[in-house]
């Protein structure tokens, strides 16, 4: 068995010693005699699962009290529509932050429920930087303010947590969660599909602020109410049960790493040699600005890009997969999440030096 180095934007690689314990508990889990795929979700097996991936997020985040987790399902896609159906119905009006595709998906779908005020947007820059706080035109009256905290399709990511004074702010975490630690305390909402970061697609979580639960609007449906979801411990509905299982055996993995501080470590460390491959080198380029260039995924570009079908087939033989950049965009990109080895980084930058090579 050979397994690729995946540069996958997600779903992405997951920690090998995960996929291990998964494949030896898949027919007979703990002594149960079943899959956990095969478990109801009120039993006590499936139960003990649920409350250990809780507690082991919370512990990893650390998480206030004041704040419920919630394990949904829909996606940030989803969440789109989820976070203004609870949320927007305070005032009416929300601000959101346009730093990239994302956060520009997640302005249009909130329109359908409320007034939506771009307080910012990096248009202009052609989506290379995040505008600083001081340009933010914020609504003091709006029921929100959401942003994208890693913008997955360019790489622009915050370095820096926005003060949105009274009014909560709301982030799309999906692409950076669990990459380093957060004061979850400076967030009324945090939202993130799993297939990054946590484990498989289809579970998504969201960790809210209790004072924000109770003002949906009356259409909003019950599977996608957060206070119908915390009243019944994300039970509402059958909630995605292999997903969870996963993404508990992630968390455990992550605190066995050493926690979010550790993590974050090793991604500055992985980003940086990539980053100072591309800053040295004429051949490829990143133009996203230094401050805000993400940890997580590394959009670059041959200056040639007639070799890009040359590069990505060459990569592909050296056992490197997924490195072409978003449809939307083109280019190259490198996802390097959490459970990316610093092996892989040295091979994709090995690589990237020899196609130079061979090509200048
Ligand atoms: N937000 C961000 C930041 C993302 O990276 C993605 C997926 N790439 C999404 C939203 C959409 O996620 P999903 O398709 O799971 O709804």
């Amino acid at each position: 068995m050979t397994r690729v180095f995946n540069f996958s934007s997600g779903p992405a690689a997951l920690p090998e010693p995960v996929l291990r314990q998964a494949a030896a508990e898949m027919l007979d889990w703990q002594g149960s005699g079943m899959s956990v795929m095969e478990m109801s979700h009120r039993g006590k097996e499936f139960m003990s699962i649920h409350a250990q991936a809780q507690s082991l997020l919370r512990e990893l985040l650390s998480i206030p009290p004041n704040y419920r987790v919630l394990f949904m399902q829909g996606g940030a896609i989803g969440e789109n529509a989820i976070v203004p159906m609870n949320l927007i119905g305070r005032t009416g009006r929300a601000d959101y932050i346009v730093t990239g595709d994302w956060s520009a998906k997640s302005a249009k779908e909130a329109a359908r429920y409320g007034k939506v005020n771009l307080a910012a947007s990096a248009e202009g820059s052609n989506y290379t930087e995040v505008p600083p706080q001081a340009t933010w035109k914020l609504d003091p009256g709006a029921s929100y303010v959401h942003i994208c905290s890693n913008e997955t399709i360019r790489g622009v990511e915050y370095h820096w947590t926005p003060d949105a004074g009274k009014v909560p702010l709301v982030a799309d975490m999906s692409s950076n969660i669990l990459s380093r630690p957060i004061d979850v305390g400076r967030y009324g909402l945090i939202y993130a599909g799993a297939q990054k970061n946590m484990g498989p697609s289809g579970l998504t979580v969201v960790i809210v602020r209790e004072d924000l639960l109770g003002h949906a609007l009356p259409a909003t449906p019950s599977a996608f109410n957060y206070q119908v979801q915390s009243e019944n411990d994300s039970m509402y509905n059958t909630p995605p049960t292999y997903a969870i299982y996963i993404a508990s055996l992630v968390f455990g993995w992550l605190k066995a790493q050493g926690g979010l501080a550790a993590i974050e470590r090793h991604n500055r460390d992985k980003a940086a040699i990539l980053y100072d491959y591309l800053d040295r080198s004429a051949f490829y380029r990143n133009t996203v600005a230094r401050e805000d260039r993400s940890l997580m995924n590394v959009p670059f570009r041959l200056k040639d890009e007639s070799l890009d079908d040359a590069f990505l087939q060459g990569a592909q033989a050296r056992g490197m997969v997924q490195l072409k950049g978003h449809r939307s965009v083109g280019g190259m990109r490198a996802s390097i999440y959490n459970a990316m080895p610093m092996e892989g980084i040295r091979a994709l930058v090995a690589y990237m030096e020899e196609f130079e090579a061979g090509h200048a």
